[in-house]
């Protein structure tokens, strides 16, 4: 893997495509584990999540479905703070076993609107499964259940995560260089 430029920012390489082959591997038989036998409804959120929610899922014979919400809080590479729901969900949920896919997990706002929003339809259980959480120093608001992987706090890009819409389909994670502000 060598460094690539999105945009006007340098990125090196941070988790290569081995490495994230295995640990969906490992998150998939965590979950089959959990839920073999629930008939889960899968809620990955847009647009960040497609690729983790693509790849994760093709790991799983089991029976589950998948649905989407799309949410945006980011501008460029600080979050907005606030959370906009875009695209919302047509599933009934009531008596539901719920996974909500993201892809990174930092202050928890994001994920805790979205779990605010699908709580409201009365769900059986409704747990996090989070390709990356981000360290800020501060614990987020929601705890995510199943997590790809820790990182420092870098803006990454790849694997579907973005820098102002641009890198989503980088098949590994790269993180910003440091010192380009
Ligand atoms: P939170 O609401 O937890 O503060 O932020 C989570 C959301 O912000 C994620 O769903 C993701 O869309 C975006 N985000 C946070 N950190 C990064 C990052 O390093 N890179 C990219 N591309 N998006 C990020
Ligand atoms: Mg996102």
């Amino acid at each position: 893997m060598t460094a690539i430029k999105v945009k006007d920012k340098d990125f090196a390489p941070l988790i290569g495509e081995t490495e994230l082959a295995q640990r969906m591997d490992e998150l998939a038989a965590e979950l089959t584990e959990a839920y073999a036998d629930k008939r889960p409804l899968f809620v990955a959120i847009l647009n960040g999540a497609f690729i983790f929610a693509a790849d994760l899922l093709r790991r799983l014979n089991f029976p589950h479905e998948i649905s989407f919400v799309k949410v945006s809080s980011y501008h460029g590479t600080a979050s907005t703070g606030r959370v906009k729901e875009l695209i919302g969900i047509s599933e009934n949920l009531d008596g539901r076993h719920i996974i909500i896919l993201d892809d990174i997990l930092e202050t928890g706002r994001t994920l805790s609107s979205v779990l605010r929003m699908l709580e409201l339809s009365k769900p059986a259980t409704v747990k996090i499964c989070t390709l990356l959480i981000k360290d800020v120093g501060v614990s987020p608001e929601v705890p995510a259940d199943y997590c790809g992987f820790r990182i420092a706090n870098r803006f990454v890009v790849g694997y579907g995560l973005d820098y102002d819409g641009w890198g989503r389909s980088f098949p590994e994670i790269y993180a910003e260089e440091e010192g380009q502000e």
